[in-house]
């Protein structure tokens, strides 16, 4: 019988950020298995160690931060104002974006009390802001935020169930133009980011109808982008056209880094900068 990694050595290697090949080693016995484990878990966690220190000396900013800063900083140089809304939402907001008990996304929502829960996602209050400014900046309006979103997820490795959500929207006269200028925004935040590996792929979404997702080489959805006139936008007072995407910055990060598990990226208190803690 062939002799592979027991399972606690397994999620103790991918905890360490092993390479995915090395879960399929086999072994001619556990004791030729046992001692491979002890020079792997003390090169990764010597590894980690490192990423710790370089963290502390040198950037001092895990690099989920530094991407929301630099991605802020040229959304603003794109002539974007950068908004702060609350996390609590109301359910009259949910609502309005369609989200009603039906909807799929309504089991994903973590309700605070029975009017409000915690934003699952930005484009409720994006789109409330754009009626008001739209009135008083006139076009084009151009803004976005970044922030924690909340959803139930069933914990994959690519799901968390609080995220940092990068949201920009631009309303304007782009009467014909918006499928030519999500695609050129999405290239150019890409670019910004970092990736260079990804694809643009047409897709149908229960909120906004036809929507831009915004693909990694891996096959990981990295942002999805949406545009109007849409159904949704008289319900919001808006009638111009506009373009927006929503990316999750934990994902842009796990690409950047090629790492498997989004949970080394996120919010954590077992992983800082994707380095595990109890090394
Ligand atoms: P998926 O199909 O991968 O679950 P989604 O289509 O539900 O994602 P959207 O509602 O389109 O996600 O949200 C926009 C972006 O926010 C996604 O492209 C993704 O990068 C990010 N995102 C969504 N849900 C999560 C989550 N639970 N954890 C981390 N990032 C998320
Ligand atoms: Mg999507």
């Amino acid at each position: 019988m062939d002799i592979t990694w027991t399972a606690t050595q397994k999620q103790r290697l991918g905890e360490l950020n092993a390479d995915e090949a090395l879960a399929d080693l086999v072994f001619a016995d556990t004791v030729s298995r046992e001692t491979r484990f002890r020079e792997l878990e003390k090169e990764l966690a010597a590894q980690n160690r490192r990423d710790l220190v370089s963290l502390k000396e040198e950037h001092r900013r895990p690099l989920l931060l530094q991407l929301e800063s630099s991605l802020a900083q040229w959304l603003r140089e794109q002539g974007f104002v950068q908004v702060v809304t609350p996390l609590l939402l109301s359910r009259g907001m949910l609502n309005k974006m369609t989200i009603t008990a039906e909807h799929p996304l309504t089991r994903q929502v973590f309700w605070v009390d029975e009017a409000r829960c915690l934003r699952p996602m930005l484009a409720p209050n994006l789109y409330y802001l754009l009626r008001d400014l739209r009135r008083l900046w006139g076009k084009p309006v151009k803004i976005f935020e970044i922030g924690p979103c909340f959803r139930k997820e069933s914990q994959g490795a690519y799901h968390l169930n609080e995220f940092t959500m990068l949201n920009f929207v631009e309303l304007d006269d782009l009467e014909g133009r918006q499928d030519e200028r999500l695609r050129e925004r999405a290239a150019a935040l890409m670019k910004a980011a970092g990736i260079e590996d990804y694809r643009l792929e047409k897709d149908e979404c229960h909120v906004y109808g036809d929507t831009i997702d915004i693909i990694a080489g891996s096959g990981l959805e990295l942002g999805s982008g949406a545009y109007g006139p849409h159904d949704l936008d008289h319900s919001w007072g808006i009638v111009d056209p506009w373009v927006g995407i929503g990316f999750g910055l934990e994902r842009l990060a796990l690409t950047l880094k090629g790492y498997k598990n989004i949970r080394r990226t996120g919010r954590s208190l077992s992983y800082l900068d994707g380095a595990r803690l109890n090394i």
